[in-house]
């Protein structure tokens, strides 16, 4: 698969609005047409739907390749990815053009989860979906859906309605009953629209994505993998655009009266190379994690739970460093590091939270249960 060529167009558009996307508050149309028209929303479904048959390797080298151009956008694929792969894992039967339409661009995709009610806790919605006739009806309040009022697919979840399990539908964006109930202002990420959204849906049973009660399955099985190392992914492309940056800044900036760059000061030299190091591993830990979800083994789900923790820390330490080092050149927002550190902070607070993460490792390195 040539990553690359199809890459490269959609880089230069992201990178081209990624400032005004950011000082907006923008949804990136232009970039999310370009990743349209390359079949990278395509990127891990199957050819023989019109996907690429790509798997966790690619998606980490194109969600931190768009991340460093513009975090909004690489997020928005994330969520895409994330859904496409869960409908892919049940697609309804009574819309078998949904997953070809993820695939080749006709679509995007997002995820609903969060609730005001149990916040983080994904995995846990209060919502209840009830018995309508002989149908169910889905009534859930969504608190942030990126992509909220641009996507064309809502994979949602609920309480089931015949049992303590989770249920999850897939709903195209002009099923009755759908609504944007909210605004989006956040501090980084700010082109994601990840708006609050009600859905009330009658007669939900033909968008159900996999078994009644199989949505907690689906939930840890196929959404946690896929989201959990993109989510790394966005973090290590802030923190490679991040250092890089500062590099290139603090090798250029001169102190004329010393005849010296700033990056000939050993602090800010020391301070570098920590970035530099800290980057490099975390990378290699992600692409192990990559390795260990392509090909499962014993400790694939250490990786699927350490991974995300460890990439959505390094980010907020390296870019971190960048400004700190950079000091009011990266303050007053030309370098755009301002960018990548505000955006970096993002992917600690979605779920799975970090800290969350780091419990669940722990559970599971001293046999306890998850849950
Ligand atoms: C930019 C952005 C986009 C988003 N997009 C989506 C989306 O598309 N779809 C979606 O469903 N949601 C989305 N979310 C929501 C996200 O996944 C989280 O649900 C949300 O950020 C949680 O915020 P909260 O304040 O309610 O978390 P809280 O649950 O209140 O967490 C507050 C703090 O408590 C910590 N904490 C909570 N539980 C534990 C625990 N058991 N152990 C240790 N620490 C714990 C957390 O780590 C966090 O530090 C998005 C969020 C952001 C910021």
């Amino acid at each position: 698969m040539d990553l690359k060529s199809r890459l490269d167009p959609v880089l230069s558009t992201a990178r081209e609005s990624g400032r005004q996307v950011d000082a907006e508050a923008a949804f990136p149309r232009d970039a999310v047409a370009a990743l349209r028209d390359s079949g990278l929303l395509g990127l891990t479904l199957p050819e023989e739907i019109g996907g690429l048959g790509g798997g966790p390797r690619e998606l980490v080298a194109v969600v931190s390749g768009l991340a460093g151009a513009c975090g909004s956008t690489a997020m928005i694929y994330l969520m895409h990815v994330s859904a496409a792969m869960t409908v892919a894992a049940g697609p309804p039967d009574e819309w078998p053009d949904m997953l070809p339409a993820l695939a080749t661009g006709r679509s995007l995709g997002t995820l609903a989860f969060s609730e005001a009610g149990s916040r983080s806790h994904f995995w846990a919605p209060v919502s209840k979906a009830q018995h309508s006739g002989s149908d169910v009806r889905v009534d859930a309040r969504k608190s942030w859906v990126t992509s909220a009022g641009f996507a064309d697919v809502y994979v949602t979840s609920t309480g089931s309605a015949d049992s303590d399990g989770v249920d999850l539908f897939a709903f195209p964006s002009e099923t009755p009953g759908l609504a944007v109930a909210g605004q989006w202002h956040g501090m980084g990420l700010r082109g994601n629209a990840s708006t609050p959204m009600t859905f009330e849906v009658e007669a939900a049973s033909t968008y159900r994505v996999g078994a009644p009660g199989g949505g907690f399955d689906l939930m840890l099985g196929t959404v946690m993998p896929w989201f959990n190392l993109g989510n790394a992914g966005v973090s290590v492309g802030l923190s490679t655009a991040a250092t890089e940056a500062a590099v290139r800044h603090t090798s250029a900036a001169q102190l004329e009266h010393l005849d010296q760059s700033l990056s000939s000061l050993p602090t800010i030299r020391a301070q570098l190379a920590k970035m530099s190091i800290d980057l490099a591993s975390t990378r290699a830990y992600v692409e192990q994690a990559a390795g260990r979800i392509a090909e499962p083994a014993d400790d694939t789900v250490l990786h699927v739970l350490g991974v995300k923790a460890a990439a959505n820390d390094a980010a907020l330490r390296i870019t971190d460093t960048a400004m700190r080092v950079c000091g009011g050149a990266a303050f007053s927002e030309h370098l755009a590091i301002d960018r990548y550190f505000r955006d970096a902070r993002a992917g600690h607070v979605m779920a799975p939270t970090a800290d969350v993460l780091y419990d669940f490792y722990g559970k599971a390195i001293t046999g306890q249960p998850l849950f």
